[in-house]
This record gives structure tokens, C-alpha cells and sequence, in this order.
């Protein structure tokens, strides 16, 4: 990453937003519930199938104030805002989350773990990813645990990383969308046998959402 070095950058008061739009999450615990999304650009994971790959490379996204990405907030009638990517703790999210807190919104973030926590959230969705593994920090407040399935031994690397989160955690299991017709079955019958986990599915694709 090579994004010009900037005071405004590091204090949190803009931030490389690829997009914002409001959608309904269709991932997860909060499935099926209109959100507004704010996908922040920049990420270096570097997951090999990764819907999002336009959004790896923060200098493509124009660096733009919080307080306009907020002020854009207000003209919808929305009560969740996802803080999304890309990898969003690759920033300072202090300003926005205590910006979005004065609106009096609900906050979610969806990580991969990989990098510290700035700001203060509602909820917190942690998908893991081997490629650059979970912080501990992360790993002990998320309150939802997102693994992408995509081949048998992804199912170990669930279960290593459910032992990792705290016993409130709500654990998914997500069929990678490529590979959803190969390992939807083998997920079903992983979850048959172990109750404490439940499937995700990317519904808003099924939807034609964003
Ligand atoms: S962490 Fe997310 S944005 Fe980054 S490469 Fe993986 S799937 Fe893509």
C-alpha cells in the first residue's frame, strides 16, 4: 500500500470509501435487515476468491471526509450502518463510529480480524481468514464468527476458531459462492451434527442486491 501519507487519513477524518449505499444485509445474524453500507477501501488479505477485489488497493478510492460520508447518512431512514470492505481496521475508525454514535445509529463491523480495533461498535462479525489470521483482541469481543467454507479443511479451521471467541460468539458457517453447490451439503451435514453452529448464505446475491 503506497496511499499518500496523510494527517487527515491517520486522525480517522476521511477515509478511502469505495461505496456507500443502502442494501439489506444478507449475510449472517442481522440477514434480511435493510442496512446502510459503507465499504471502505483497502485490504491486503488477499483471500483467493474474494468477491471484492476491486476494493484491495486503497489508492483507487477517493479519500473522503467522514463528516460528508455522515452528512449522506442522515438523508436515509436506516437505524444499522455495516462498516465493510475491504479491510476496515486497516484505518482509524474512532471519528466515524463517534460520529455515527452522535446520529444515534447502530453500528457493525465486518472484519477479517487481521489488524486492531479502533472504534466502537454494536456488533462485530469476524471472518477469519488463514492468509492473515485473526488478532486475539478481535477474536474475544466479536459477537458473530463467519467462516467461509470452501474446501473440507476449512471445517477444522472453523472449529479452531470458534475455540478462539468468547462463549456468546454466535458461530456461521458461509459456503464460498463459487464452491456453494459443492460444499452446501457438507455444511448442512456439519450442522446437523454440531448444533451450535448455523448456516449463512449470501442471500442479498440470490436478491440481485449490492
Ligand atoms: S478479507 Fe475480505 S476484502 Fe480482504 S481479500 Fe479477504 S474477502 Fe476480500
Amino acid at each position: 500500500m503506497n496511499i499518500a501519507k496523510n494527517n487527515n487519513l491517520e486522525k480517522g477524518f476521511s477515509l478511502p470509501l469505495m461505496e456507500a449505499f443502502q442494501s439489506v444485509q444478507g449475510e449472517g445474524f442481522f440477514s434480511g435487515i435493510s442496512s446502510y453500507f459503507l465499504r471502505i477501501g483497502g485490504c491486503d488479505v488477499g483471500c483467493h476468491w474474494c468477491d471484492v477485489k476491486e476494493s484491495w488497493d486503497p489508492n483507487l478510492h477517493p479519500l473522503t471526509e467522514v463528516d460528508k460520508i455522515v452528512d449522506d447518512i442522515k438523508k436515509y431512514s436506516i437505524k444499522i450502518v455495516v462498516i465493510t470492505g475491504g479491510e476496515p481496521l486497516m484505518w482509524n475508525l474512532e471519528y466515524l463510529c463517534k460520529k455515527l454514535r452522535d446520529l444515534n445509529l447502530k453500528i457493525h463491523l465486518e472484519t477479517s480480524g487481521a489488524y486492531n480495533l479502533s472504534g466502537e461498535f454494536d456488533w462485530i462479525c469476524l471472518s477469519p481468514k488463514k492468509n492473515l489470521k485473526p488478532l486475539n483482541e478481535v477474536q474475544l469481543i466479536a459477537d458473530e464468527l463467519k467462516v467461509i467454507i470452501s474446501n473440507k479443511n476449512d471445517f477444522k479451521w472453523a472449529i479452531d476458531q470458534s475455540n478462539k471467541v468468547n462463549s456468546d460468539c454466535k458461530l456461521y458457517l458461509q459456503p464460498e459462492w463459487s464452491k456453494k453447490e459443492l460444499v452446501l451439503p457438507k455444511i448442512i451435514d456439519f450442522v446437523s451434527k454440531n448444533q451450535n453452529w448455523r448456516i449463512s448464505l449470501q442471500t442479498h446475491k440470490y436478491m440481485n442486491l449490492p
